[in-house]
């Protein structure tokens, strides 16, 4: 891992400067581009300004991570119902993002899957327009709670609710947790991962990385999985990954629509739209709400070309989302 990406995780880690920068830096030219706004009003109107515009879905992810307190995880959780019932009531596919470590992981593993079946009950319900599909996708976040997080989807899955899950395909053991879940009718959205291991648990550097991600696509776009009605997600703004994808799915008789790709809002926004002009599905995790910090300074980890915009921060320019 580079050492702008290991200071970037820790200034995210840190609750003194968190604090600061959503006081001082809350209109922000960080948070302006990777976060759609404050509220679900914002996030909404950014969903359905990017499928009426370009074609391109979303998934909504209220921002907060490992929260610890019983009253801001309620707080996540209505948050996370209020952008379903949204969502719904827009007739936009309901697709959400969420952190285990949001939603009550932190203090209990009951609670946080009480949490998760309330959520994904909600997503159930609602309408779901043609072509759509309606799912609470889990977040994958560091290795402590990988389990925990393949536990919780499995039993969610078993209750015939509309769950997805994230894997990292630098985690040497994600071939193995894919392979259990393949031949579901669920679905999976593969990334490289943002929470890097020592080589006992990861692949090691760009071509080991790259090597591990697109084994691990190989294995999604399996005969099997089509067979069983598995959805593949491909969570990579990389193009070459990206384009040998498209190879090997067409290669092997999948369509463009029983598979997709997802990026981050505000990232290679070009690249989503090309994607979108060859007929590709393309999704974003669109971030919205006020803690932004953590989840945007990683987007400096990840382009260090993006510091122009932490330097804009922190002289307090920018132009706000409030
Ligand atoms: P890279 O090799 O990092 O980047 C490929 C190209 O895109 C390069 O040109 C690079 O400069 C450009 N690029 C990448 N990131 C940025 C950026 N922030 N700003 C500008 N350009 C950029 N990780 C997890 O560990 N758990 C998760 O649950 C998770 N969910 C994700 C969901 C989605 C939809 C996406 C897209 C990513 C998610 N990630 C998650 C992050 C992921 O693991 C990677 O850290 C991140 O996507 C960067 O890897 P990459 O595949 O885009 O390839």
């Amino acid at each position: 891992m580079s050492i702008v990406q290991n200071t970037m995780i820790a200034l995210a880690r840190s609750a003194s400067v968190s604090r600061f920068m959503r006081s001082a830096g809350a209109r922000s030219a960080l948070a302006t581009r990777f976060v759609s706004g404050a509220d679900v009003e914002a996030a909404l109107s950014m969903a359905t300004r990017l499928v009426e515009r370009h074609g391109i879905r979303a998934s909504l992810f209220y921002l907060g991570e490992y929260v610890v307190e019983r009253a801001a995880i309620e707080f996540n959780v209505n948050r996370v119902l209020a952008a379903i019932d949204a969502l719904g009531r827009a007739r936009l596919d309901v697709h959400v993002s969420i952190d285990p470590t949001a939603i009550g992981f932190m203090e209990d593993d009951a609670f946080g899957t009480a949490n998760a079946t309330l959520i994904a009950q909600r997503a159930a319900c609602q309408p779901s327009p043609s072509g759509a599909r309606n799912s609470v996708m889990l977040d994958m976040e560091d290795l402590s709670i990988l389990d925990r997080t393949c536990r919780l989807h499995a039993s969610l899955q078993a209750n015939g609710l509309p769950v997805a899950l994230t894997l990292q395909g630098q985690r040497r053991r994600t071939l193995d947790d894919l392979s259990k879940l393949v031949h579901q009718p669920t679905s999976v959205r593969l990334v490289k991962g943002a929470f890097p291991e020592s080589t006992a648990y990861d692949y090691q550097g760009r071509a080991g990385i790259d090597r591990g991600y697109l084994d691990a696509a190989h294995l999604m776009l399996s005969p099997n999985a089509r067979d069983a009605g598995f959805y593949p997600a491909f969570g990579t703004h990389d193009d070459r990954l990206a384009l040998s994808i498209i190879d090997y799915a067409k290669r092997h008789g999948w369509a463009p629509e029983q598979f997709e790709f997802e990026m981050l809002y505000g990232v290679r926004i070009t690249w989503q739209l090309k994607l979108r002009q060859m007929g590709y599905q393309v999704r974003v995790y669109l971030p919205f709400g006020n803690d932004w910090w953590p989840y945007a300074v990683r987007r400096v980890g990840e382009n260090p070309r993006n510091a122009w915009l932490l330097a804009r921060s922190y002289a307090g320019g920018g132009y706000g989302i409030d």
